[in-house]
């Protein structure tokens, strides 16, 4: 099963966008507040500068009309500097407090805002926020100096008025422009950043991601990456370190295969061997390396079995023992080997004569037994009597001379079915020892002893 790709809630570019315009962010709005700080001071030094030039426009003006107690002159002279943008109010105070004049925001002696209308009259608040606090002034004095004096007459002081909003109100238009031209800048660097970190870095990443999680397990190939605009970059070699350990990991996968497959190969062999090796360790362990037929053991076994399936399916069984005659005097006479090719011919006259149903075993030595299944003992008579003959005319040559040999039988029958195979033996072997005491080469079947003895 293939494991889920994971869904991520930011990507790079976004998380990169942020960090650094986070940042950006910040340090762009402290150079802003600095930059209107500076901005805020300076507008102040100007007014300041212009208000203090005007002294020297209206002052003769203010002058003369004071004292030739002009209050009509006074008042449009006033009301000229009044209608000057950076003024907000103006108040003449004369010695003789005659020709004393207010117009629109002034400070009292508490220090606090009093607005009087364009005829010097108190009025309401017309201003907005024009708070004490907001209220910067500029006084100079007002003199005489008339071609009859000789020194300056005081006659009394004009203070300015002006405000912190109105340069707030000259920079606002101007920290606008600021603040939308770094909106708009910030904006589009974003855009054109995300745009391409997105396509250099987020998008590559996704893609190679992307095909990684689709690469089968059992043998991944090596990826490619859509990116044409570079030959050389991070990307490009952690795609080729990847390819290189897929290949890496797809020959060690075949080299695995082809140990696995020697390995299966070698398996099969050694099973091979060792079957053969258990064959011929049971053919061993239960034949006679001699004659080839069953030794002792497996005629037991195997007469024990074919015993039972005789009972339980209720057909006859014959045994023949067999035991070659006077076979102590052959060896004596012809030697030992010779008496070997005698029982290996003997072994296989017998199995030329007799169906693979029959079991067939060498007892031991030059004794040997023949269980014949679903046979009477008739047949098993006549079966042993051709077999006797068969075996008479057996001729081995030795030097010269040609060696023929017998052997004498014993034959039984378990007609009722309930007889052990060591009871069989030990009929047959009864019936053998009969016939060797008649005279050898001979049949007895047990059934005929007692009539045979009485004869
Ligand atoms: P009888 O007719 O009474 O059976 O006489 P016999 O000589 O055959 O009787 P006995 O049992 O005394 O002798 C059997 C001989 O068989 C003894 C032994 O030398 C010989 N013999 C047993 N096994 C082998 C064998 O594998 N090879 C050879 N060459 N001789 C064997
Ligand atoms: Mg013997
Ligand atoms: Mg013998």
């Amino acid at each position: 099963m293939q494991p889920l790709l994971k869904h991520y809630h930011r990507s790079i570019a976004l998380h990169l966008l942020l960090m650094i315009f986070g940042v950006y962010f910040l340090v762009a709005v402290l150079v802003t507040v600095i930059q209107l700080y500076k901005e805020y001071e300076n507008t102040r030094t100007e007014f300041y500068n212009e208000i203090q030039t005007l002294p020297s426009t209206f002052g003769k003006g203010i002058s003369d009309s004071v004292w030739t107690y002009n209050q009509e002159l006074m008042q449009s002279i006033i009301q000229g500097m009044y209608n000057l943008p950076i003024v907000v109010g103006v108040k003449v105070s004369s010695l003789d407090q005659k020709m004393d004049f207010q117009i629109g925001a002034v400070l009292n002696e508490q220090r606090q805002v009093e607005y009087y209308n364009s005829d010097g009259l108190s009025t309401k608040q017309t201003h907005t926020g024009l708070g004490s606090q907001s209220l910067f002034d500029h006084e100079f004095p007002i003199y005489y100096q008339g071609p009859a004096f000789d020194q300056k007459i005081p006659l009394g002081t004009v203070t300015l008025y002006s405000s912190d909003r109105l340069v707030f109100e000259r920079l606002k238009y101007g920290f606008i422009l600021i603040l939308v031209n770094s909106i708009i800048k910030t904006c589009m660097l974003w855009v054109i950043i995300y745009f391409f970190i997105n396509k250099y870095l987020g998008k590559p990443l996704k893609e190679f991601t992307f095909k990684i999680h689709q690469q089968d397990p059992q043998s991944p190939n090596p990826i490619d990456l859509d990116i044409s605009w570079t030959d050389e970059n991070e990307l490009l070699i952690l795609k080729d370190s990847y390819n290189q350990l897929i290949q890496r990991v797809n020959m060690n996968q075949i080299e695995l295969l082809k140990l696995n497959q020697e390995l299966d190969e070698k398996v099969k062999v050694r099973t091979r061997d060792l079957e053969r090796a258990k064959e011929s360790a049971e053919r061993l362990a239960y034949s006679d390396p001699l004659t080839k037929l069953r030794n002792r053991r497996a005629f037991f076994n195997t007469g024990r079995q074919l015993l039972n399936q005789a009972e339980t399916q209720h057909y006859p069984i014959s045994l023949i023992m067999i035991d070659l005659d006077n076979f102590k005097a052959l060896n004596d006479t012809y030697g030992h080997a010779l008496g070997d090719q005698a029982l290996i011919t003997f072994a296989e006259v017998l199995k030329s004569n007799r169906p693979s149903i029959d079991i067939m075993g060498r007892l031991g030595g030059e004794e040997f037994a023949v269980i014949l299944p679903n046979t009477e003992e008739d047949d098993a008579m006549k079966i042993a009597e051709h077999l006797r003959q068969e075996i008479s005319h057996i001729e081995l040559t030795h030097e010269q001379s040609i060696v023929r040999f017998t052997a004498s039988m014993g034959i039984t029958v378990n007609s009722q079915g309930s007889a052990t195979l060591d009871q069989l033996l030990a009929q047959a072997d009864k019936a053998l020892y009969f016939s060797k005491h008649q005279g050898r080469n001979r049949v007895t079947a047990h059934s005929k002893i007692d009539t045979l003895t009485t004869e």
